[in-house]
């Protein structure tokens, strides 16, 4: 336990060393205030580094907001820039990452920036300053700053940046993914070694500190399994047991644990040096889990009780912190009724197509001949910017964030973030 001194009791030292100065300070007490500042200067400095965060810790959150596995086939979700290694203080949320919110997040002194749009999208073939994007980056590397997308796994996760969309249309009777989400990859491993006995304990512990045995709420969660190893070493091999060239048997251990995947180079790495074998045998199986049905691409959302355009519009402006919304009616249509609403933040052309379900579309932004062919087959367009339905996410964002264990960190929401078009 490190000595933790509050100020107070510096303070007090102090007002005793200022009454003692006055009768003439004496050696001693000079050495018992030096060996106190320090003390205190060790405990504030710890305590400091206590409410920083591993990279990878910030990251496991992050996932818990929106699991990345969520993210569409095609996107680049998940850590850009892996930074320079230091401990999360403060980071940064943004829907883009141009070079003035670069500058915003350096001159604030973060360690992270949590950019929404993936900033590296298509491969950079190159990092020799020839545009902005390549000098942007590049001075990101420099000034060792991480970056993290979350993108279409946000969209997709349940609480994510379509169902607040959804919260400002109204109270719904039902809610369901336009499209349900297919988990890509896996985040989530199961790790087995086989270890003798004697040196399963000291394993466990090792893999533990590590990261691996959480389930939940639980830690330390680990199976065990006994049983018989069996191996002979060859010609110059340095067996921990038996000789080389003697078929040994061992009574071993099979231990396995479950851990998050972006640990599993490093505990990988404290496994093999733990592991009284020269060859250590070790299994990693990556765990696949279903979507549940609140995750999913875009939202259909039922209003409990139907609407005209005008309320859905007024609460979608005050919902968004906007004054204006684009708005596509059909012809003669005006006083329809709204009762069902196809969401999507951002460009939800696509996803729409052919998706006749709903009374009204709200979405960023959509193309021309989209937007005509909906109004004749009677539907309701409403556009507010791509980055407008996305951006007033980011403080429901932070506070998920904090709530899934991002406390230690401080976050920031960008103030140079902003949308590149503005209707004057
Ligand atoms: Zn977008």
């Amino acid at each position: 336990m490190p000595l933790v001194l509050s100020s107070h009791s510096l303070q007090e030292y102090l007002q005793a060393v200022h009454f003692k100065s006055a009768l003439g300070l004496h050696a001693a007490n000079i050495v018992d205030f030096i060996t106190l500042v320090k003390a205190y200067w060790k405990s504030s400095a710890l305590l400091e580094y206590s409410q920083r965060m591993k990279l990878q810790d910030v990251q496991a959150v992050l996932e818990t907001v929106a699991p990345s596995e969520l993210a569409a086939d095609w996107d680049e979700v998940g850590l850009h820039l892996a930074g320079n290694g230091k401990r999360i203080r403060r980071a940064m949320l943004c829907i883009d990452l141009t070079p003035d919110v670069l500058e915003e997040a350096i001159a604030a002194k973060c360690q992270l920036l949590v950019v929404y749009h993936p900033p590296i999208f298509r491969p950079l073939g190159r990092l020799a300053d020839r545009d902005w994007k390549e000098v942007m980056v590049a001075r990101a590397i420099r000034a060792g700053i991480a970056v993290y997308s979350p993108h279409s796994a946000l969209d997709a996760a349940a609480d994510g940046m379509n169902d607040w969309l959804c919260e400002g249309l109204g109270k719904h009777s039902a809610r369901s993914p336009i499209v349900r989400a297919e988990k890509h990859g896996s985040t989530c491993c199961k790790v087995i070694v086989y270890v003798p006995v004697d040196a399963a304990e000291k394993l466990r512990n090792v893999m533990w500190k590590a990261g691996a045995g959480g389930i939940g709420q639980y830690d330390q969660c680990s199976f065990n399994l006994v049983g018989q190893g069996t191996f002979r070493g060859g010609e110059g091999a340095n067996p921990a047991i038996g000789v080389p060239g003697r078929l040994e048997k061992v009574e071993e251990i099979r231990v396995e644990m479950i851990c998050r995947a972006e640990i599993l180079p490093e505990l990988l790495r404290e496994i093999r040096e733990a592991h009284p074998y020269e060859e250590a045998a070790i299994d990693v199986i990556a765990l696949q889990s279903e979507a549940t049905s609140e995750e999913g691409a875009g939202r259909y959302h039922v209003l409990e009780t139907p609407v005209t355009v005008a309320t859905l519009v007024r609460r979608l402006k005050r919902h968004l912190g906007l004054k204006k919304l684009k708005v596509a009616l059909p012809r003669g249509k005006e006083d329809l009724q709204i009762s069902s609403v196809a969401v999507c933040v951002g460009a939800g052309g696509s996803l729409f197509e052919n998706y006749w379900q709903a009374d009204a579309y709200v979405t960023g932004e959509m193309q021309h001949h989209q937007i005509l062919d909906m109004t004749l087959r009677g539907k309701v367009v409403i556009l507010a910017g791509h980055t407008n339905s996305e951006r007033p996410f980011l403080g429901r964002y932070r506070e998920s964030i904090i709530a899934a264990g991002g406390e230690k960190v401080e976050w920031l929401v960008s103030e140079r973030d902003c949308a590149p078009i503005e209707i004057v």
